[in-house]
């Protein structure tokens, strides 16, 4: 696996989708970026859209609950000093002309109800409620409060939230400019509800988007659900703008706030703010996201396969040569490297890597036959050596003149069969040969003359020993015969064999010579290999003495 990642193929393969990956993820984040500025601003510019069109069906509504009690207002001035009761029809008259007006009244000056609608809360003492006191003075709108007188004479809402309401009120002023009274309505804060649910479209539900209405204190006048258990962020955008906040929930909202432009009249102080989680008003972007995300991994794999495969296409041959070249290494002399790639560089290398190795295996056999003369010549040199030491052995070991072995061999050999005799406890026999008068020989026929006898008389001893022992020059005109694995009685009859055939032998032109002979046989009783020859030599000596040309055997 290891070895995987560090081959050609591997590395481009991971370069590609290195560079790709990269690559997407900055085009990618790059594109989310953008997009999701310019849905943040679409998004939050809907939202500020939203906010102002409310803000502007409060104000519209306001606008004319506002002018409907100053035309009450004008008209109940006519009615001064008239019964009330055509004042109380008037009053029921623009009470049922819109259904959320839940009371309407006309209290006098000092602040006693005279005349309302049904009759309700007649008599009863409103001077220190707001709407009376500030509608002596003109027309007035007061802030959304709960319902305290009405509380208990009105029918309960639907949904069981306290009723509430927004007062509406106008002073009474007759022809003179005296303060008849002053008459008020109170609008249900149901009609706010209307308004706003109006601008509820189902886009808006699924979108997750929130609208509130609150006061210059910044509570939340509506929805009444959320009252008191909400609470808009402290710091908010400025009118008609929006921006990202992190409300009460820890969620970020887009919001927008619009002021609801309240009648010049009396300054509410409201504001319509509308919100979108962020996440809901980003949702399209991040499925794009998503989206080109996919798209840019699904790319890049597919560039990597591609990848893959090319390098795969330039590296084969070069995995293909090194396969080559690794076969030979192991002794493969029968491959080659072949390789037409489409790649020039990969013919070219191929084709130099063929010549070396041609050029090598040429060397590789010049140098194989060199060896194989080499080792021939070394041993045809050491067989020399080894005759050479051979024939000199045998010089070193054989009589100059004689050409029998001479007293170095005998003396090895005779050591070697005392050695083996003395373990088989098998005797061996030494017969010492000395010419008859020689000295005469040489005085008489000349020094040369007695070397030609000298070898003549070894040729006849070889000739009758031949392999059945050794023959060596012992000295002078001396000679012995040794017989391996011999008894005595064999070793007397060669040597009786070896006199008569020198006797018999014509050593020069009609020269004759004899000889005398001692024979003599190992003894277990011997401690020395020379004794045998002793005890020869004491025969011959007898042998001398008692004649010449004779054997004699030694005891
Ligand atoms: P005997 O029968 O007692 O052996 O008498 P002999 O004369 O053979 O013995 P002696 O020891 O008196 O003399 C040996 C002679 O052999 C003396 C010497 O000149 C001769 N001789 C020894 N070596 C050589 C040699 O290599 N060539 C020649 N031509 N003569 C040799
Ligand atoms: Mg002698
Ligand atoms: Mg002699």
């Amino acid at each position: 696996m290891l070895q995987g990642i560090h081959t050609f193929r591997s590395r481009i393969t991971l370069l590609t989708g290195g560079l790709l990956l990269s690559l997407s993820l900055v085009l990618v984040t790059s594109s989310y970026y953008v997009a999701s500025t310019r849905l943040s601003n679409a998004s939050g510019e809907y939202l500020v859209g939203i906010s102002q069109s409310i803000s502007n069906m409060l104000t519209a509504n306001l606008i004319e609950r506002e002018r409907e009690i100053i035309l009450l207002s004008k008209r109940l001035s006519l009615y001064q000093n008239q019964n009330l009761t055509e004042l109380e029809q008037t009053i029921d008259q623009v009470k049922n002309s819109y259904k959320h007006y839940a009371w309407i009244g006309f209290a006098s000056p000092e602040g006693v109800v005279l005349a309302s609608g049904d009759g309700l809360l007649k008599g009863a003492d409103v001077s220190q409620r707001p709407w009376f006191i500030n509608g002596r003075s003109g027309p007035f709108i007061g802030d959304l409060h709960k319902a305290l007188l009405l509380e208990s004479l009105l029918p309960k809402q639907e949904d069981g939230a306290p009723i509430r309401f927004v007062d509406f009120s106008a002073p009474v002023i007759n022809e003179q400019g005296k303060l008849e009274g002053v008459v008020a309505t109170h609008a249900n804060w149901l009609w706010a509800k209307e308004v706003l649910s109006s601008s509820f479209t189902a886009v808006s539900k699924t979108k997750e988007i929130d609208m509130f209405i609150i006061n210059n204190d910044g509570d939340v006048l509506y929805p009444d659900n959320h009252l008191g258990d909400i609470y808009v962020p402290t710091t908010l955008p400025k009118d008609g703008q929006f921006e990202s906040l992190i409300w009460q929930d820890g969620k970020d909202y887009l919001t927008s706030k619009a002021f609801v432009d309240s009648p010049e009249s009396t300054n509410l102080g409201w504001h319509i703010v509308v919100r979108q989680p962020v996440a809901i008003a980003m949702s399209t972007v991040n499925e794009l996201y998503k989206l080109l995300l996919t798209l840019g991994i699904i790319s890049t794999l597919f560039c990597m396969i591609l990848a893959y495969r090319l390098a795969g296409a330039l590296s084969f041959p070069l995995e293909r040569l090194a396969g080559t070249a690794n076969r030979i290494q192991q002794g493969d002399r029968h491959v080659t490297f072949q390789e037409d790639s489409q790649s020039h560089e990969v013919t070219s290398l191929s084709r130099s890597l063929q010549d070396m190795m041609s050029s090598l295996l040429d060397r590789e056999q010049t140098l194989l036959q060199l060896n194989s003369t080499l080792e021939a010549k070394v041993q045809s040199r050491t067989a020399q050596l080894e005759a050479t030491n051979q024939s000199l052995k045998a010089i070193v070991r054989q009589d100059r003149l004689t050409q029998v072995c001479n007293r170095l061999a005998l003396d090895e050999e005779l050591l070697k069969e005392y050695e083996l005799a003395r373990e088989s406890g098998n005797p061996y026999a030494v017969i010492m040969v000395d010419a008859d008068h020689f000295k005469k020989v040489n005085d008489q026929y000349g020094h040369t003359v007695g070397d030609t006898v000298l070898k003549k008389m070894a040729a006849v001893l070889e000739s009758i020993v031949g392999s059945k022992g050794m023959v060596a020059r012992f000295g002078g005109e001396e000679f012995t015969v040794l017989l391996p694995n011999t008894q005595i009685e064999n070793a007397q009859h060669l040597a009786e064999a070896l006199r008569e055939k020198v006797a018999d032998t014509e050593m020069y032109t009609s020269l004759y010579v004899t000889a005398s002979l001692g024979v003599a046989l190992f003894k277990m009783t011997d401690d020395h290999y020379e004794q045998v020859l002793n005890r020869a030599d004491a025969a011959l000596y007898e042998a001398k003495g008692t004649g010449r040309n004779r054997v004699v055997v030694s005891d």
